[in-house]
């Protein structure tokens, strides 16, 4: 499956023009994570609704040429409250798509009712059966477990779809199909599956042995073709992937720029590429904010982001991705934050992310096909 296949042209330069936004309505988590990355989670920093609007008027003219999607993450953005939540959102008009990334652990039928009216498509942190959440705590470091699964029970009773997103500190043989059949019982319809990550405030470390990560993500694809209600995001972007290069398609999938993905902070801040940069500094980068839209236009803003100084850095990272790695045609050259928090830096290549979530998952995927490929093959 060599990404040699053929040349990547793809991922080359910054778009001027995002395909969805992520939206800080409050620094504050009402949740205190073991391996949570924000900075200032324990601090109730609120985004004034000037700040959405600044960004709305950027952004109805996108909305109007196609899908265009409003990412509210936190914090915890429900921890903002109801009535600012949907002063934020009223700026953006009908024509977004509403998202929200939460812990789960605030939503009752109140909620449920907002999600309805305001059209929210809801994706849950939760990492598995209650044993496995032993990271994911309250301020007073008491299991959250019991609270997220109330959560979830109201979004199933009033019948919202839902996605579901989970951290895998410890990949093991034997879990992925244990997490597998417990996503299958909570009831959602998309799964994203991370291992644990090196960033932001989280210092552990996450180096882990090559052919656990490898035989960890062979185990989900076959879990999950034994049962594909869920779209598991991992193993259908690989499979995707490898269909595309058996097709001579592969240069095909990679967009022709980078996403720029601006993260709107609290006060208005604008950080492109990695949400997980916002509310950093750096002697030398400064604090990783490409403009406030408070100030400047958001598409002025991103027009201009090239040019700062760590983005440009970032680029030059990209290119050697490109020139050096065998699975960039699938990857696209990584994070910007995982560069920055494992290596110091980020024109860099390989990471221990880029290992286990990227290069691992594509070899597992491939562990997988040639264990069941028919004897005649
Ligand atoms: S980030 Fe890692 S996997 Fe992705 S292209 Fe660069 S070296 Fe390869």
């Amino acid at each position: 499956m060599a990404a040699r296949a053929q040349p990547v042209t793809g991922m080359r330069g910054i778009a001027g023009v995002p395909s969805y936004v992520v939206m800080q309505p409050t620094t504050l988590c009402n949740l205190d994570c073991v391996y949570c990355y924000l900075p200032f989670r324990a601090a109730d920093r609120r985004m004034p609704v000037a700040v959405a609007e600044a960004v709305a008027a950027a952004v109805k003219p996108w909305a109007a040429t196609g899908r265009f999607s409003v990412v509210w993450h936190g914090g915890e953005p429900l921890a903002a409250g109801r009535e600012h939540l949907a002063a934020l959102m009223a700026p953006f008009g009908p024509q977004v798509e509403h998202h929200v990334q939460t812990n789960a652990t605030l939503i009752d039928d109140a909620w449920c009712a907002f999600f309805v009216e305001h059209g929210v498509r809801v994706s849950v942190s939760v990492d598995g059966a209650r044993e496995r959440n032993g990271d994911r705590v309250t301020r007073a470091g008491q299991p959250a477990y019991d609270r997220i699964v109330r959560g979830v029970a109201a979004l199933r009773r009033h019948g919202l779809p839902f996605s579901a997103l989970a951290v895998v500190s410890r990949p093991a043989p034997g879990y992925a199909t244990e997490l597998y059949d417990y996503f299958l019982d909570l009831g959602c319809d998309v799964l994203g599956v991370n291992i644990e990550e090196t960033e932001g405030v989280n210092t552990r470390g996450n180096a882990h042995d090559a052919a656990t990560v490898t035989a960890f993500w062979a185990e989900l694809v076959a879990a999950w073709r034994r049962a594909p209600r869920i779209h598991l995001r991992e193993v259908e972007w690989s499979l995707r992937y490898a269909a595309a290069v058996l097709d001579g398609a592969a240069d095909d999938l990679l967009p022709r720029q980078l996403d720029p993905i601006p993260t709107i902070g609290h006060d208005g801040s604008v950080t492109v590429l990695s949400p997980e940069l916002a509310g950093f500094t750096h002697p030398r980068y400064g604090d990783f904010s490409s403009g406030n839209v408070l100030a400047t236009p958001l598409a002025e803003i991103l027009a201009g982001a090239a040019g700062t100084p760590w983005v440009g850095e970032f680029l030059a990272g990209v290119e050697a991705c490109r020139s050096s790695c065998p699975y960039f045609g699938f990857c696209g050259g990584g994070h910007a934050a995982n560069r920055y928090f494992e290596l110091g830096r980020f024109d860099g290549t390989e990471t221990e992310h880029c290992r286990n979530s990227k290069i691992r998952l594509l070899e597992g995927v491939l562990e997988h096909a040639r264990d069941h490929q028919s004897p005649a093959a």
